[in-house]
């Protein structure tokens, strides 16, 4: 068992552990195991049937936020978030995945997506029907915990490009309103399939995809074609098909805007996506501000605590890497947030109700009046 990553495994066997320090869990909890060289060496515990594959080990593959820190931290790039997805996926596969996981996929199979909700008719609740066009090229896909945690977003960025002029941009409409990013960091990978190959024939009929969530355009440009459905259309990040409308946002600049403000980098973007700078320069340039920076920014950039299935198995310390991250902003004494992913936005906001915390399309929609294209 899990010999297709057996040159990474036995890096990780006589390494002095340089991605440690980089590891949000391990650094919140303090637990080896919980350390990237910790839960590669269950593993290969596993893999020399030293250690049966059961409950508890299954349990430690989900402690990791899939952020790549410690792929970024280590000299040989082991992709250790890659090799424990693997595992979960052994997991779910052999009934051996925590209670919570199971809850969680059963609740994701009611509604398609992980809040059971009704997000087609929630979506359709925020703009009017002309917004959804299903003939449109080019579509927006808001993510399932934009509509369901922060749907000001989605109100914001069409309020943007009203603002801009675009309309040619036009809500995705299908009932189906998750990538299927979720299940699959569950290790969920048969019902990630199921899931993606409905998506993927609503889909390929549009030739611009644009979505305001890295995790989704990562998911939809690489994991899909991973599976082979790929997608002939462009997916881009609203960053970047917002990028050659700086002349006109500099144009419609107001006067009165927030300029003491402070970026968070989500790893999607930056070790994902290897876009750590897009968002955050379209702000400066288009406002003459440049957000502050957290001491690990960029390539560096520290994970909010929310990513992958981590906050499903470990709720309570999942918001206090969170928390942990907030203190900075504290003591930098700023009160204004700015992120361009929807996850740490709701999440940021949930644990830091002292702060104001805006996605960077909302902040750019705050800053503009109506513009000349
Ligand atoms: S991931 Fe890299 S740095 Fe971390 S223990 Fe393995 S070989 Fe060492
Ligand atoms: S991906 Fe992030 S959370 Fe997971 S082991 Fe690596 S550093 Fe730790």
């Amino acid at each position: 068992m899990f010999e297709e990553f057996s040159k990474q495994l036995n890096l990780c066997k006589t390494c002095p552990s340089l991605c440690q320090s980089a590891c949000p869990v391990f650094i919140n909890d303090g637990n080896k195991t919980h350390s990237p060289q910790g839960l590669m060496q269950l593993v290969n515990n596993v893999r020399h049937k030293q250690l049966p594959f059961d409950e508890q080990i299954a349990s430690e593959a989900y402690h990791c936020l899939e952020c790549r820190a410690c792929t970024q931290a280590c000299e040989h790039h082991v992709d250790v978030p890659q090799i424990l997805r693997q595992v979960r996926t052994e997991a779910i596969r052999q009934e051996l995945a925590p209670q919570p996981i199971n809850t969680f996929i059963e609740r994701f199979h009611k509604h398609n997506n992980p809040f059971a909700r009704d997000l087609a008719g929630k979506l359709r609740s925020l703009l009017p029907a002309r917004y959804f066009n299903a003939n449109a090229s080019a579509i927006y896909f808001s993510s399932c915990t934009t509509i369901a945690k922060c749907p000001e977003v989605i109100r914001d960025t069409f309020a943007l490009f009203n603002k801009l002029k675009i309309d040619f941009v036009n809500l995705y409409a299908d009932p189906i309103h998750c990538c299927g990013y979720p299940l699959l960091c569950c290790g969920a990978e048969y019902e990630f399939v199921d899931l993606a190959e409905i998506n993927f024939h609503s889909l390929k009929k549009f030739k611009t995809i644009i979505t305001n969530c890295p995790a989704c355009a990562h998911t939809l440009k690489h994991t899909y074609a991973k599976y082979a459905f790929n997608l002939e259309a462009q997916v881009i990040t609203i960053s970047d098909f917002l990028k050659p409308y700086l002349k006109p946002l500099r144009a419609a600049l107001k006067k009165n805007i927030r300029t003491k403000t402070i970026f968070h980098d989500s790893c999607y973007a930056t070790r994902y996506l290897d876009d750590p700078d897009t968002s955050r320069d379209i702000i400066t340039q288009a406002t003459g501000h440049a957000p502050t920076r957290f001491y690990d920014h960029g390539a560096q950039c520290a994970c909010c605590g929310q990513g992958s299935a981590y906050p499903i198995v470990a709720r309570e310390q999942a918001d206090r890497i969170t928390r942990k991250k907030l203190e900075e902003v504290y003591e930098k004494n700023i009160q204004t947030v700015i992120t361009a992913c929807p996850i740490c936005l709701y999440k940021i906001r949930q644990q830091g109700k002292r702060l104001i915390v805006k996605d960077f399309v909302s902040y750019l929609n705050d800053c503009v009046g109506n513009a000349s294209t």
